[in-house]
């Protein structure tokens, strides 16, 4: 069967890790989750003092990008990859909320950006990977089979990552995560280098009322139609 890349885009805390995940599961394809490696040098800055507060130091962390190396190994328990950086697992420590209070400032960044779309298209180069972000269908496989540019309302998004916090008994606060969702969403949309924006050719999808079976079916039916055209 003919191998395609599948390009999932949209806001954050939308559900496109989930969706993207599932599908790769469900058809053998390799999910690669790009935010992670966004995260991953979010994480780094702040362990190698490059940030005081909210504020970073730009040209210290331009030094050190070359000592940064992520990685995937897929976790059998998960069903999902956990993000390694330099060799040690920080699968949870990349989602607390210091890092996605600062993530959007580094992912702003042009060199962070050449440098993790560089390495996302070597996981894709093969085809037959899913792939989520932020401008996975417009800059890092423009020419992606299958692009789905995925939003909900701020509210259920925030309420979902309180959630999924909570789940992984995580200090949680839903009015700051709200306002940290709001936040991003507009750093993202209004960055200069490659802005959150839905490729013209992405298929758009709010899944504000969907279950997760449902956005799951939905997307496979558009798999399937790509793969038999
Ligand atoms: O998807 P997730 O919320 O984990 O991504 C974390 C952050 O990384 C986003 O808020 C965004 O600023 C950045 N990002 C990006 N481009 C991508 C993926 C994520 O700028 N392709």
């Amino acid at each position: 069967m003919k191998k395609i890349t599948i390009a999932i885009d949209g806001f954050s805390s939308c559900g496109k890790s989930t969706m993207a995940k599932d599908l790769a599961k469900r058809i053998g394809y390799v999910y690669v989750d790009s935010g992670a490696m966004y995260r991953a040098v979010t994480l780094y800055a702040m362990e190698h003092g490059c940030f005081e507060g909210e504020q970073l130091d730009v040209e210290k962390l331009r030094t050190m990008m070359k000592d940064i190396h992520i990685s995937f190994q897929f976790n059998p328990e998960t069903g999902k990859p956990d993000t390694y950086l330099n060799n040690i697992k920080v699968e949870n420590r990349i989602r607390s909320m210091e890092v996605s209070e600062r993530v959007s400032i580094v992912a702003a960044l042009d060199f962070v950006r050449s440098e993790m779309v560089a390495q996302q298209q070597v996981f894709g180069k093969e085809k037959g990977v899913v792939m989520d972000g932020r401008d996975i269908g417009t800059t890092v496989f423009p020419d992606a089979e299958l692009k789905i540019f995925l939003t909900a309302s701020p509210e259920i998004r925030a309420q979902r990552r309180y959630d999924e916090l909570k789940a992984k008994g995580q200090e949680a606060s839903f009015d700051e995560i709200l306002e940290n969702v709001k936040e991003r969403d507009y750093l993202d949309q209004h960055r200069d280098v490659s802005p959150l924006v839905k490729a013209e050719d992405a298929i758009l999808l709010d899944n504000s009322y969907m279950t997760i079976d449902q956005q799951n079916e939905w997307l496979m039916t558009k798999y399937q139609e790509v793969i038999e055209n």
